[in-house]
């Protein structure tokens, strides 16, 4: 997306990119755990630079920080972390002027690393038929029950966990956002191993867990909308930098098949192809958005539109890495990276809400079209 910078952004992309060259050269590469990379971004002005100077940020607008993923992908360090936009002005917006003070500093510096538990086994997509629960006994809430999916729970100091509060009240209604310490007796934690090979996410279970009465944010059963409002802030994939990681493994895949001669089959060069267009559909469409919110439109179909194209861009390059390699892939002989990348690529369709739900979302709010 360079062809769009203004001067000013592109003063920001060289500094940012000489301060990137700099650091992969002292520190010989991305070798930093997340919560030492958080705080090198956070040491030198990068986090926390498009929140609102109201909330203690820079005020800078939306398109800096997806320069910030691209220049980061492209610099193959590790990710930008996402939980200071998200949940960070979720307690900026709903906190008491006490858990604003005690969280959102180490939420912006990396002292405190979050994960988010909303779906359980039987609530996902449905999430409103969550059964966790959660009851005020003198001055501590008691929660109970089991979350499923918590994305790096394992290394994640606090959870922002969503119960059941107000067990009489309507689904949506019942519903509240508790700030939980995963250091606190009876949280479990049983990290998954995907079809990657990889452990990212957990299950995680809550046994009669104490925490004190005022670590709930916002008022009792007021949780679904603070949910929803954090989850529209969860932002798009280009200031996630799903986008410039995508591009990142396709230009891998490109070199790798020309490196090996591969690209010798019509077959694998139309793969690649296939996936060259789906993932600059998105990269466009992500420019589109950013424009749209730029200028301050309302979201709009946006969100599911993005959710969907991210899917199809990461699905199509998981399948160009196989058609590449062929039978090869199960040989080993690319240290299993092709299989691996195939298999991440897969619950790009479920996370974050499945494109099932998206084009739900689409036909029924933005078509009009009938529940059936
Ligand atoms: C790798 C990974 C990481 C995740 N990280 C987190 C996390 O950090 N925190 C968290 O809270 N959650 C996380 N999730 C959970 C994720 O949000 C849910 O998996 C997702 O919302 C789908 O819910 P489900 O798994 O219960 O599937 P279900 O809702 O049971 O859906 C199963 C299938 O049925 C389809 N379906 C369901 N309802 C409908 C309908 N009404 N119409 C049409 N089709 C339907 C779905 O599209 C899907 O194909 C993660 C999931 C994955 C796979």
């Amino acid at each position: 997306m360079d062809f769009l910078d203004s001067p000013e952004e592109a003063e920001y992309r060289a500094g940012l990119r000489a301060w990137l060259e700099r650091l992969t050269a002292e520190h010989d590469g991305p070798g930093m755990s997340t919560r030492d990379w958080h705080r090198t971004l956070y040491d030198a002005g990068y986090i926390g630079q498009t929140w609102t100077v109201e909330e203690g940020g820079k005020g800078l607008p939306p398109t800096y920080d997806v320069i910030l993923t691209q220049e980061v992908a492209r610099a193959d360090a590790p990710s930008v972390p996402a939980n200071p936009n998200y949940l960070g002005r979720t307690i900026f917006k709903f906190g008491t002027e006490e858990q604003k003070a005690k969280f959102l500093e180490p939420t912006l510096n990396g002292d405190i690393q979050w994960c988010q538990g909303f779906s359980e086994p039987g609530a996902g997509s449905d999430l409103a038929s969550m059964r966790t629960r959660a009851e005020l006994v003198g001055d501590e809430w008691v929660i109970n029950g089991q979350k499923l999916w918590t994305s790096a729970a394992h290394e994640s100091d606090w959870c922002f966990l969503l119960a059941r509060s107000e067990p009489d009240a309507p689904r949506h209604k019942g519903i509240s956002v508790f700030l939980v310490d995963m250091k606190t007796p009876g949280v479990t934690v049983r990290p998954i191993r995907t079809t990657d090979g990889h452990e990212h996410t957990c299950e995680t279970f809550w046994d009669d867990v104490r925490i004190p009465a005022g670590n709930i944010l916002g008022r009792r059963g007021g949780g679904w909308p603070i949910a929803m409002w954090a989850l529209q802030f969860e932002r798009g994939p280009a200031d996630l930098g799903i986008v410039a990681g995508l591009l990142k493994g396709l230009h891998k895949l490109d070199a790798y098949a020309r490196e090996h001669e591969l690209d010798a089959s019509a077959d694998v060069r139309r793969a690649i192809a296939k996936a060259y267009v789906d993932i600059r559909v998105l990269d466009l469409n992500s420019v589109r958005q950013l424009s749209n919110r730029v200028a301050g439109h309302a979201p709009g179909s946006d969100g599911p539109v993005a959710k969907l194209l991210w899917a199809i861009g990461a699905q199509s390059l998981g399948h160009a890495w196989l058609d590449a390699l062929g039978p090869l892939a199960l040989t080993g002989a690319d240290d299993g990276h092709a299989v691996s990348e195939y298999f991440y690529s897969r619950p790009s369709s479920v996370y974050g809400g499945s494109a099932q739900i998206q084009r739900n979302l689409l036909a029924q709010r933005f078509l009009g079209m009938p529940r059936t």
